[in-house]
């Protein structure tokens, strides 16, 4: 979820670097935008994530808002 403000000229969104594994909602928090980093190096932007709870693998990338977005 991004934190929206309203400002002068309209509202400013700030993103959060949270995320949840999509198969055991465990709660990650992107410190030192590490992940980030890691999607913007790939072409496709998008990152493979082991989840450390269930081991499970899933994908990462972020949306328009800068918000991350998880699938299976
Ligand atoms: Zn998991």
């Amino acid at each position: 979820m991004s934190k929206c403000i309203p400002i002068k000229n309209g509202i400013l969104c700030i993103a959060e670097p949270y995320f949840r594994c999509p198969h055991c909602d465990k709660f990650f928090v992107d410190y030192n935008d590490i992940r980030l980093n890691r999607i913007n190096k790939n072409k496709s932007l998008y990152t493979k994530v082991r989840c450390v709870k269930c081991g499970k693998k899933f994908y990462l990338t972020y949306d328009i808002k800068g918000d991350f977005v998880t699938w299976k």
